[in-house]
């Protein structure tokens, strides 16, 4: 079995007494692509945010790359390489998308910091790597307000990209999505996927079909299945509670 970039163990997370999340595991391998499934409700955002630090856990433990994320901070969180995207685009609309892509590049901290800082050539090639990958190549001088949805949802990827996480989490990136942009959007994820880990969470199952390694399905904050997508798609009780409707 590969190396567990990440363990999420005994997680329980309850709003007023409510279980959104209730006594989970969750692991992700290294350059895993594993997206989670389940019904409305059924607190798949809900570990994201717990797993970025955005809601802290009622118990459980969070291990990522053996240090514990449940007692950090959401910017120390990111700084240990988790890279969030939440479900609305959030790019700069009057900046150009070369600017956004700028700004996102992790600044300096302290002289070891400074040494290793990007700047000049090499920023600029990180900058032009990232937007190739993209596709938004050809639109760096453009202001992220005039792009498409799509254009955007990448730029965002992009801006993640930047701060060079080894495990991106994605809440539904191809909502609003045409289907000539999803299909790209799933050529992008491998890409992305061939050197990190990435947990996506997403309703469209060609897309999930497209890109998953793995998939778990959740349902009342627990696992209801998990598997290749051959797999989770046979299980009686997945077709009952979600694939079904
Ligand atoms: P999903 O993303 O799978 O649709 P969520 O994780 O958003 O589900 O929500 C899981 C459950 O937790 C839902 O019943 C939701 O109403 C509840 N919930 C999520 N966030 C909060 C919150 N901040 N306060 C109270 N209840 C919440
Ligand atoms: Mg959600």
């Amino acid at each position: 079995m590969s190396q567990m970039i990440l363990s999420v163990e005994d997680l329980s997370v309850s709003f007023d007494g409510f279980k959104a999340i209730d006594n989970l595991n969750f692991y992700v391998e290294e350059r895993e692509l594993h997206v989670v499934i389940g019904p409305n409700g059924a607190g798949k955002t809900t570990l994201l945010d717990t797993i970025c630090g955005k809601t802290r856990p009622t118990y459980g433990k969070i291990l990522f790359k053996g240090r514990n994320l449940e007692r950090m901070l959401e910017y120390q969180i990111t700084r240990a390489g988790v890279g969030r995207k939440f479900q609305t685009p959030m790019v700069y609309e009057d900046l150009t998308v070369w600017e956004n892509l700028e700004i996102s590049s992790p600044k300096p901290r302290g002289l070891v910091g400074c040494l290793f800082f990007r700047r000049g050539r090499v920023l600029e090639e990180a900058i032009l790597e990232t937007a190739c990958v993209l596709s938004l190549d050809m639109h760096l001088d453009r202001k992220a307000g005039h792009l498409s949805h799509g254009q955007k949802q990448w730029l965002e990827i992009g801006m993640l990209l930047m701060q060079e996480p080894e495990l991106l989490l994605l809440d539904e990136p191809v909502a609003g999505m045409s289907a000539k942009e999803r299909e790209q959007t799933a050529s992008l994820l491998c890409e992305i996927a061939r050197g990190r880990s990435v947990v996506v969470i997403e309703h469209d199952m060609e897309f999930v079909k497209a890109i998953a390694d793995r998939v778990t399905v959740l349902h009342q904050g627990k696992i209801l299945a998990q598997g290749t997508m051959e797999n989770v798609q046979q299980d009686a009780r997945v077709i009952e509670v979600y694939l079904g409707t």
